[in-house]
C-alpha cells in the first residue's frame, strides 16, 4: 500500500552500489544461478618465464558464459559480487576447480604453479585459511604450487586481520602475490609488513610505458624493488615484442599477457603446455 498522508517530500534514491539497482539485483541473481548451474569456467594465462620464455605456470581467470546475456566479462560481474557475500562463494568455486585442474596438470609438469584471484572479502573471511588448507589436501596439491594473488585494497582495508590470514597462509607453504601493484594509494612501507613474495606490475603501466617516460619510471622502479626486496616481479599485459624486450632487459622474471599467450580453456591450457614444454623443439622458441 501507498504511504498515507500528504508528504510532498521527495526522496532522491541515488545507488552509490551495483546491487543498490535493479540492473544490479537482476545480474546478480543470474549470477548466483550460474553458481549453481555450472555457467562458470576457469580459463588459464601462462605465466612466462622471459629468461627462457617459458610457461611456468598459470594464472586462473574467471568466466561466466550466461544463458541470457552471453560471455560477461569480470570486470562487470566480480565487482558486483563482491558487494555481497556471493564472492565468498564464488572464490571457493575458482579454488577448488583450479586445484582440481593443477592436480591433473602436476604429474606431466611437476614445477607448475597456479596463481588464483583473491577479493579482499575472501581473504578476511575467518575460514578461508583452513578452507584453503582443506582444498589443497583433497587435491593432493602441495601449498608451494599455489600462488595467491591479493590486492593492496585488500590489504589496507584491514591490516591487522590481512597481515593474520596472510602469515597462516604462509604458514601452510602457500605464495603470496600483490597483484595489480602500483595502482593502490597505500604506502611502500606495507610491503615490509606483509609476507608477500611477489609483485604484478598493473598492465596499466606496461600498456604505455614504451610510449610514456613516467610509466617506464615506474616499471623499472617496481623491478628494482622486487630485486632489493628479493620478490619476484610479474609484467602483466604484454602485447608486443617491443615491451618484452625491454621487460627482459630490465630484469623482470616473469610476464603475461596477449603477446605471449591469451587466458585458454582447460584443455587449449593443457595443448599449450604440452606444446611448450614437452615438445623437442622449444628450445628453438628462445629468443636470441
Ligand atoms: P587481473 O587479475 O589483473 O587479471 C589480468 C587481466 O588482464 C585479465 O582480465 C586478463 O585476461 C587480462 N589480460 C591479460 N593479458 C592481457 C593483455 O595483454 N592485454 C590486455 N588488455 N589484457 C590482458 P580478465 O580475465 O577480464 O579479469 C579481469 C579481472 O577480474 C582480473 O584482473 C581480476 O581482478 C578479476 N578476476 C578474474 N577472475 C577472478 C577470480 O576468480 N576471482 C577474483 N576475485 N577476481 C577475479
Ligand atoms: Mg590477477
Ligand atoms: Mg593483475
Ligand atoms: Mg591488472
Amino acid at each position: 500500500a501507498a504511504k498515507k498522508g500528504g508528504a510532498s517530500q521527495v526522496v532522491v534514491f541515488e545507488p552509490r552500489m551495483l546491487t543498490e539497482t535493479v540492473a544490479g539485483l537482476d545480474m546478480l541473481a543470474d549470477l548466483q544461478r550460474a553458481l549453481h548451474q555450472d555457467d562458470l569456467e576457469l580459463h588459464y594465462q601462462p605465466l612466462v618465464d622471459l629468461g627462457s620464455l617459458r610457461p611456468i605456470g598459470m594464472e586462473g581467470l574467471m568466466r561466466w558464459t550466461c544463458p541470457r546475456r552471453g560471455l560477461v566479462a569480470p570486470a562487470e560481474f566480480i565487482p558486483l559480487a563482491e558487494e555481497s557475500n556471493l564472492i565468498v562463494e564464488l572464490g571457493r568455486w575458482a579454488l577448488g576447480e583450479g586445484t582440481r585442474q593443477l592436480a591433473q596438470w602436476l604429474p606431466r609438469f611437476p614445477a607448475l604453479r597456479l596463481n588464483l584471484n583473491i577479493a579482499p572479502r575472501q581473504l578476511l573471511d575467518r575460514d578461508f585459511v583452513p578452507h584453503v588448507a582443506d582444498v589443497l589436501r583433497t587435491e593432493g596439491v602441495p601449498a608451494a604450487a599455489l600462488t595467491l594473488e591479493l590486492t593492496e585494497t585488500a590489504m589496507m582495508k584491514d591490516p591487522d586481520t590481512a597481515a593474520h590470514q596472510m602469515r597462516q597462509l604462509k604458514e601452510l607453504g602457500v605464495n603470496l602475490s600483490v597483484d595489480d601493484f602500483g595502482t593502490g594509494y597505500s604506502s611502500l612501507s606495507y610491503l615490509r609488513r606483509f609476507p608477500v613474495d611477489e609483485l604484478k606490475i598493473d598492465r596499466s603501466f606496461v600498456g604505455s610505458m614504451n610510449q610514456n617516460p613516467e610509466d617506464l619510471a615506474v616499471v623499472r622502479m617496481v623491478i628494482e624493488l622486487g630485486r632489493a626486496l628479493r620478490l619476484q616481479t610479474v609484467a602483466e599485459g604484454i602485447e608486443d615484442a617491443d615491451q618484452l624486450a625491454v621487460l627482459r632487459r630490465l630484469g623482470c622474471h616473469l610476464g603475461q599477457g596477449y603477446h605471449l599467450a591469451r587466458p585458454l580453456p582447460a584443455q587449449a591450457a593443457t595443448k599449450h603446455l604440452h606444446a611448450h614444454l614437452n615438445s623437442r623443439l622449444s628450445h628453438t622458441a628462445r629468443a636470441a
